[in-house]
């Protein structure tokens, strides 16, 4: 199958209300090019350098948004590309984001990234946590957060994955209730190629699919 035709099957399957990414990371600037010209209207990337070539190509066709581990020192340029950043999972970074948009004039909207799966090895702040961060980002004025996003424990099993996305949109809900200022939680982004049936039924409105789109990464 090509790009494109993975692209319309992936839309024609996508429940009213679902905003697909398509996950972008090692892929060429001309793929990712492909896929917008097949109806992909959000790039996902994971690298900021990756980002700056590809956008270079690409700029205006597609919004952009960040879903990596995003570095301190990559903020800077970072904010003038991205228009999200999915993956805020300190203050720390949280507070350079919007030093860095503040330089710039530009108010980005962020998720913060929860490690539901409560893996070692995994970004994201522990669900206990969301809330506290939740409050402290709502006091930065060049930030507005958005919702959560996950990556959640990879696995064989699709429905292995079901408990972990109820569990997020239990606590999305939950956030959903605390009010905050500058904050409105509307997007819970959540599922990729192997999991992108399930998470929509357990309430994602945001999917990153990589591989269906790409094929296998090499
Ligand atoms: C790579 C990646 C995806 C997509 O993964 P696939 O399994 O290739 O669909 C989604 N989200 C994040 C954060 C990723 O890094």
């Amino acid at each position: 199958m090509t790009i494109k035709q993975n692209v319309s099957q992936i839309l024609s399957e996508l429940p009213e209300g679902v905003q697909l990414v398509a996950a972008a990371k090692t892929r060429k600037p001309e793929e990712i090019l492909e896929a917008i010209e097949a109806g992909i209207k959000i790039v996902g990337e994971n690298y900021v350098q990756e980002a700056e070539r590809a956008y270079e190509l690409i700029a205006n066709k597609a919004k952009w948004h960040f879903i990596g581990h995003l570095q301190k020192n990559k903020v800077k340029k970072a904010v003038k590309i991205f228009d999200m950043i999915e993956t805020v999972d300190s203050f720390e970074l949280a507070n350079e984001i919007d030093k860095r948009c503040a330089q710039i004039g530009k108010v980005m909207p962020v998720l913060i990234e929860v490690n539901i799966g409560r893996e070692a090895q995994k970004s994201g702040v522990l669900p206990e946590n969301t809330e506290q961060l939740a409050k402290e980002i709502s006091a930065l004025p060049n930030i507005r957060l958005m919702g959560l996003m996950t990556m959640g424990p990879l696995s064989g099993d699709p429905e292995d994955s079901r408990p972990y996305f109820v569990a997020m949109k239990k606590l999305f809900e939950k956030m959903k209730k605390v009010e905050l200022p500058n904050t409105e939680m509307k997007y819970l982004s959540m599922g990729m190629t192997n999991s992108y049936k399930i998470a929509p039924e357990e309430g994602a409105n945001i999917i990153r699919i990589g591989t269906k789109i790409f094929g296998e990464r090499n």
